[in-house]
């Protein structure tokens, strides 16, 4: 089946921060899941480079836009290329074919009669780059989110009417209820339709801003941000140019922060809605990184986790298999060092040091060959079976944060397990009683084959660490499918020794 993931496009006033991070990551993660079901994915990322915001940082750097833009970009590709990040087109909106599809869905939308010009008043937020109503406001009148009070603006502009799909909108969330995940998005979501929908002022006028893509019915104007940046997920597509849009938009899904709910679910469903396309088939919504304790992540405070250093200092598996194994469903979850730290020394207990002892007595006692599976008891086999199924049964799950959170959770029970066994059966005691050479055989056995069970379903959360796991069990070429077959590991092949996986940390 023919999917398309896509993380949202980044703004190129700030640097890239872990939040980024995650949401790219996440991305990947599902993208290299679905491969392993047998699936074509498309994934896309990328930056988002017009826009008020991005255009005040031009300014005040005094570089010219285009390089500006680029250098930028830049870092966020190059963070994502670090991160192992697999994204198969890295979008930027201020590429001319993008640029095109946005100016000819607008031209549709206009010629259908659904964009009006009016003069308007309102408080303006820049921050927002959005007019806030009086409500929207807090004690001081100032905007919730950037705490700057909005300024008074008078003028000309363009407005495409949302009321006429509120009701639409509203049966369309109803009757497809794992649309928006989790289901706490949607009642948000259907919470906001409560009320009538004000028309969306769609541009700024030129004299504000420039950077952006010119209306194709005045020049005088550029189109505002959001009609311009959701625009990407289809025009990444060919929108209009590609027969084969369908096939790829039917299974699609976008991954966003909680706080765009409002553009991605309620202005891009209309939009499409009005254009006669079809909704994005699922939202996955996530919250925020916060730092240790719950406090928000702040420079003053001294507690900002930046990717760059957690991958200097324990590369990027762990980084990855952190954020997947601590992202929580509820609410906002928490990073610090410390934090990752532990993480760290969990993959280190659970994984790495079971493999690096395992192998050694296989180096040790038997030649550095793999013995044979016909010396399992029930008992072994049955622990072996277990964890297959397990990992079998999370694969054969839809993709959801739940399903890639609950394989997470699978892949450290599954070492735990593994541990536990190891332990109780105690394979360095029955290595130094020639007659229990068989049962030191089948304890070995079992264990290695465990850690090929886990090496392969963790091959979406950390993709290096799996490939080294499979190649040390004597798997030249591993292929990294979801077949959970147990006791395939043949007898006769060599172990490979290499160094720890996860080394103590300096
Ligand atoms: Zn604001």
């Amino acid at each position: 089946m023919e999917k398309y993931i896509t993380t949202p496009i980044y703004y190129l006033n700030g640097l890239p921060h872990i939040g980024h991070a995650y949401t790219s990551i996440l991305g990947d993660v599902m993208k290299k899941f679905e491969q392993m079901r047998g699936n074509d994915v498309y994934y896309t990322t990328g930056t988002d480079e017009h826009g008020q915001k991005n255009q005040h940082s031009i300014e005040d750097s005094g570089l010219a836009p285009e390089v500006f833009l680029q250098e930028r970009s830049d870092n966020f590709r190059n963070l994502f290329v670090k991160l192992g990040i697999d994204f198969d087109f890295f979008v930027r909106t201020s590429n001319p074919n993008h640029k095109k599809i946005v100016q000819e869905i607008l031209q549709k939308i206009f010629d259908k009669g659904l964009i009006i010009k009016k003069s308007y008043e309102g408080l303006y937020c820049e921050g927002c780059e959005q007019f806030k109503k009086k409500t929207d406001l807090d004690e001081n009148g100032c905007c919730p989110d950037h705490k700057v009070a909005p300024k008074a603006i008078s003028e000309e502009n363009y407005f495409f009417k949302l009321e006429p799909y509120r009701e639409w909108l509203v049966s369309y969330i109803k009757n497809n209820p794992d649309w928006i995940q989790p289901a706490k998005y949607a009642h948000e979501v259907l919470g906001m339709l409560k009320e009538p929908l004000e028309d969306l002022c769609i541009s700024r006028p030129k004299s504000r801003v420039w950077l952006g893509v010119e209306l194709p019915f005045d020049k005088d104007y550029v189109t505002y941000i959001w009609f311009d940046a959701l625009v990407n997920y289809i025009s990444t597509l060919n929108f209009g140019h590609n027969q084969d849009f369908d096939k790829r938009w039917q299974n699609s899904y976008h991954l966003i922060a909680k706080d765009i709910l409002k553009p991605h679910c309620i202005y891009w469903p209309i939009m499409l809605h009005a254009l006669g396309v079809d909704p994005v088939s699922h939202y996955f919504i996530h919250g925020y990184w916060i730092g240790e304790g719950g406090v928000k992540m702040s420079k003053s405070l001294g507690n900002v986790v930046d990717p760059v250093e957690v991958i200097d200092l324990m590369g990027v598996d762990a980084l990855r298999f952190y954020l997947i194994n601590n992202m929580t469903m509820s609410g906002d979850s928490q990073i610090s060092m410390d934090l990752l730290k532990q993480g760290y020394r969990m993959l280190a207990n659970n994984i790495g040091n079971l493999q690096m002892r395992v192998l050694k007595m296989v180096q040790k006692n038997l030649d550095g060959k793999i013995p044979s599976c016909s010396v399992l008891n029930a008992e072994d086999k049955a622990l072996v079976e277990k964890i297959a199924d397990g990992f079998a049964k999370i694969y054969s799950k839809e993709m959801s944060l739940e399903t890639i959170s609950e394989l997470a959770d699978g892949i450290v029970k599954a070492g735990d397990a593994a541990n536990a066994y190891f332990a109780a059966n105690e394979p360095w005691v029955l290595a130094k009683n020639p007659e229990k050479k068989e049962r030191f055989e089948a304890v070995v056995y079992t264990t290695l084959e465990i850690l090929r069970l886990i090496g392969l379903a963790i091959y979406p959360l950390a993709p290096t660490s799996a490939e080294k796991i499979e190649k040390s069990l004597g798997i030249a070429n591993p292929k990294f499918v979801a077949n959970f077959e147990a006791l395939l590991l043949k007898d006769g092949d060599s172990v490979v020794v290499g160094d720890p996986l996860f080394p103590m940390l300096a």
